[in-house]
């Protein structure tokens, strides 16, 4: 028979996740922090769990869906006991570490425990544009994975629980810094009256054309061979530039300087001639 999935809070996350699991026909115990955002839910078929420990009870899988890893813990840790046999699928966001510590907990307390991260918003849930990664325990993986593909695309990426987060945050750290470009770019244009929304056309065509460019710059990194490309020279020039243009329309250029003195550095280290992509590996901590 189907399992019975518990999710621990409801949020707009884990609002979207009770409804689509409940719509997808699995039986579904719901547990919020404030009891009243459980009452929708009931009325749509969920059942209301008291407590934690009540909702794990009542539950094959539980998933997890509050806050921050604090939260998580404090809500978890009392719980141990109640957890054992059951498939513990933590999907709220966390660092790679703290999925780490929450799957070594797990490990110690006998308990099985997948770690996840949701590269969607609630309303993408259970559309084709939602994807889940997952890591920790296979086994739970398996095991939950005809539920978890309700919410959207599921991805195993190995065995340390740390590697879904990780992978979630690389994208969402390239996904802010297009956004501060983009945030440039209309801070410079509305120095001569372009609304946002011209600047927006106009950066999602251009960032749409250059951002295949990433598959080049793959290959010279995984090559580890910078001598071809541009050089680092050039591109501070051509940094430099931008910096100046920012600052003659009277805008910051906070965002860029960060990268300018990368180059900087490997100017003065011997290594203007270098392809500028090396700046990547600037970016490692000595
Ligand atoms: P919301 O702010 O909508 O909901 C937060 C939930 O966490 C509520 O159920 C809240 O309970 C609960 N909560 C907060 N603190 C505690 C606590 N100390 N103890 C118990 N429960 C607590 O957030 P979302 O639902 O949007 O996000 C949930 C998770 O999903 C977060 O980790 C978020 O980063 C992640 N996520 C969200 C995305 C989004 O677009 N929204 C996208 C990808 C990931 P109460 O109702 O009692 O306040």
């Amino acid at each position: 028979s189907e399992p019975t999935i518990g999710i621990l809070g409801l949020g707009a996350m884990g609002s979207a996740i009770a409804t689509r699991l409940r719509e997808s026909g699995y039986a579904t115990t719901v547990w919020n922090r404030t009891a009243a955002k459980t009452e929708p839910h009931v009325k749509a078929g969920s059942t209301a769990a008291a407590t934690v420990a009540e909702a794990a009870a009542q539950s094959d899988i539980l998933l997890v869906v509050l806050l921050d890893h604090a939260s998580v813990r404090e809500h978890l840790e009392p719980v141990a006991a109640d957890l054992k046999g059951k498939v513990v699928v933590n999907l709220t966001t966390t660092t790679p570490n703290e999925a780490r510590s929450t799957a070594a907990w797990a490990a110690e307390q006998g308990l099985t425990y997948l770690d996840g991260a949701m590269m969607a918003v609630p309303e993408m849930i259970g559309t084709p544009a939602s994807r889940l990664l997952y890591s920790g325990d296979r086994d739970a993986y398996d095991i939950a994975l005809p539920a978890l593909e309700t919410l959207g695309a599921a991805d195993y990426e190995g065995q340390d629980a740390g590697l879904a987060s990780l992978k979630d945050m690389a994208l969402l750290t390239s996904m802010y810094q297009m956004f501060d470009g983009f945030m440039q770019a209309v801070a410079m244009m509305r120095t001569v009256g372009v609304s946002a929304a011209e600047t927006a056309a106009e950066v999602s065509g251009w960032l749409g054309a250059v951002l295949p460019h990433t598959e080049q710059f793959a290959a010279v990194i995984d090559s580890g061979d910078y001598s071809g490309g541009q050089s680092v020279d050039f591109t501070r020039a051509a940094v430099g530039s931008l910096i100046t243009a920012a600052r003659e329309q009277g805008v910051g250029a906070d965002f860029l300087e960060p990268l300018m003195r990368h180059l900087d550095e490997l100017s003065a280290t011997g290594r203007g001639g270098a392809d500028w992509i090396s700046v990547n590996e600037q970016l490692a901590i000595k």
